[in-house]
């Protein structure tokens, strides 16, 4: 952010595929507020405790302590008035209510910094946080390496059989994929494979 008087609030959000960094520029953030005395507070939905209950970690192991929450609108419940600087990771998976909560949230003087998905498995827009790109002040989108080539990468490639939206995992069921390598059918294909797969056993097991 640029020039900044008095005690205004704005929202920086930070998008991009898994792999690409989020949590470590999330973290990188706001270690550099703590270090500069703010009080901060933390938030992570429940929904993702892949690697630790009570923090947030990036892939390449960094971490700081956060809070857990359901939806967007708990954070307003738990953010102590004197709190400046508010973050939060995996914005996606918090319901349309987090939009909300950051623009209270930056309306009080807060500076919000949210971290999140922009499209989910099959190359799509992840609501809501179009929408929380649409009201923030500042976005930096980041890019991965793509698995397959090396190029820069846009999209989380889902490698397992599913089509459901939210399905919570790391390195074994996603891949950072560039535009060209990536497959939005794959997971969608490989449900089709295991239905035709099982019905064969059933009929040869007749
Ligand atoms: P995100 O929050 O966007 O999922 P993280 O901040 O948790 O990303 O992890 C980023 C780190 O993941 C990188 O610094 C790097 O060490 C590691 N990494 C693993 N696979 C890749 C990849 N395909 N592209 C870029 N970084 C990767
Ligand atoms: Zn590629």
């Amino acid at each position: 952010m640029d020039i900044v008087k008095g005690n205004m609030g704005w929202i920086e959000v930070v998008v991009g595929p898994m792999f690409s960094g989020k949590s470590e520029e999330l973290i990188r953030r706001l270690r550099r507020a703590e270090i500069a005395k703010q009080r901060v507070q933390i938030f992570k939905p429940v929904i993702d405790q892949r690697y630790k209950k009570n923090g947030i970690v990036s892939h390449s192991g960094l971490e700081i302590d956060s809070e857990m929450v359901t939806q967007g609108e708990d954070i307003l419940t738990k953010v102590a008035a004197r709190t400046e600087v508010v973050g939060i990771d995996e914005a996606q998976f918090l319901g349309e209510t987090v939009v909300e909560a950051c623009v209270k949230l930056a309306d009080l003087g807060k500076r919000v910094i949210v971290a999140g998905l922009d499209t989910d498995f099959m190359g799509r827009p992840f609501e809501p946080i179009p929408r929380l790109l649409a009201v923030a002040e500042e976005i930096t989108k980041l890019l991965a390496i793509c698995m397959r080539c090396g190029n820069p990468a846009v999209h989380t490639q889902r490698l397992v059989a599913s089509e459901e939206l939210v399905v919570v995992g790391a390195g074994e069921m996603y891949e950072a994929r560039c535009r060209r390598c990536f497959e939005p059918f794959l997971a969608q294909q490989k449900v089709e494979e295991e239905k035709a797969a099982s019905a064969a056993r059933s009929h040869a097991a007749r």
